[in-house]
């Protein structure tokens, strides 16, 4: 009976819920230029400006699949949460406009977990100046789920998209690889050892948008094509390579991997939320953009007339051979080459 009575003090009914949201939320969404109507009413209303378009981009944060309860602390988990869209922003090259969150949990989470989890949202949204402009909520009696759409604003048909480059054009990548699929095989080592932030950098538990980068590569007219890190540089190159129909090839001696990480992780790891872009090869690309560095790892290159998925991007080896490297990235629904409790 105890248990059940100190249970009950922690969960909070929807109402409850939303309403410590709208707290949250207060005075941020005001200061929102292109929000005329925020959270609160049945829709947000987005005024964008004139001359310019808006992108859309949704991506759900599953439990057991993208982080684990016990490895990942829940500020981690709405960081992550809001990373992901916002990354996918900054590929595109946009300004962070709005952010939608819906939210499954199961009861016994309506509490301090979720403080955090939104302490964790909140702390990355007030940094990147994006209000929250709606959602849902809804018990989940079981894991949960946070589902978030991002609005963001770019200059009309100037988006940066993943079907532009050219053959010739130099592939670039920003910071470092690796490091969150390391960070990831240390958290399944030890999770203890994560659950309180350090000074440290994290780069899996609170990886960084590159929204400055991004908006810099649009209006300085760099990027020919781009798409950001998720799912790791094997597959996401591949994707650029399919939707330019082109192929690529990469020097793996420059590709700038993260302390600590191995080539393997920086080449398949995923999840770095870092930028790889493309650029014509007499564009003057700087060693730095917005303060990260910028590395050119390889270039694009016409493909055979019926290329497999596995041929679009080949390695360079030192001695100048050239290898297919099959894309080994994250791909939902593909038989695990080792099964269960893996965090995405
Ligand atoms: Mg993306």
């Amino acid at each position: 009976m105890a248990g059940e009575r100190k249970a009950a003090r922690t969960k909070r009914g929807e109402r409850q819920l939303i309403e410590s949201i709208l707290q949250r939320v207060g005075a941020r969404a005001a200061a929102a230029r292109t929000l005329a109507v925020g959270i609160g009413d049945d829709c947000a209303v987005v005024r964008p400006r004139q001359g310019e378009e808006l992108v859309v981009t949704t991506d759900m944060s599953l439990e057991n699949v993208h982080f684990r309860r016990d490895w990942h602390p829940p500020e981690s988990v709405g960081h992550r949460c809001l990373t992901r869209g916002l990354s996918d922003l900054a590929a595109m090259g946009a300004r962070p406009e709005a952010a939608f969150l819906s939210l499954a949990v199961p009861a016994e989470l309506t509490g301090r977990w979720l403080e955090r989890f939104l302490d964790g949202l909140f702390a990355l949204a007030d940094r990147v100046g994006v209000p929250l402009a709606g959602g849902d909520t809804a018990d989940s009696h079981g894991l949960v789920l946070a589902d978030i759409v991002l609005l963001g604003s770019v200059p009309k048909g100037r988006a940066l998209l993943r079907s532009g480059a050219q053959a010739g054009d130099i592939v670039y990548v920003t910071g470092t690889l690796g490091g969150a699929a390391a960070e990831l095989a240390a958290l399944r080592r030890d999770p203890g050892a994560f659950r309180r932030r350090g000074a440290a950098p994290h780069p899996h538990l609170y990886p960084e948008p590159r929204l400055e980068v991004g908006k810099r590569l649009l209006k300085r007219g760099f990027a020919t094509a781009a798409i950001d890190l998720s799912d790791g540089l094997s597959t996401d190159l591949a994707h650029i390579c399919e939707r330019s129909h082109l192929a690529a090839v990469i020097d793996t001696e420059s590709v700038p991997i993260a302390a600590g990480a191995t080539l393997d992780q920086a080449l398949h790891g995923g999840e770095d939320y870092e930028l790889l872009f493309t650029a014509r090869p007499g564009v003057m690309i700087p060693a730095k953009i917005a303060g990260t560095p910028v590395c050119p790892i390889g270039k694009m290159i016409k493909r055979a007339p019926r290329p497999s998925s596995q041929a679009l991007v080949r390695v360079l080896s030192p001695e100048g051979r050239q290898t297919p490297l099959a894309p080994k990235g994250w791909e939902h629904f593909r038989p695990r080459r080792q099964s269960g409790s893996g965090s995405r």
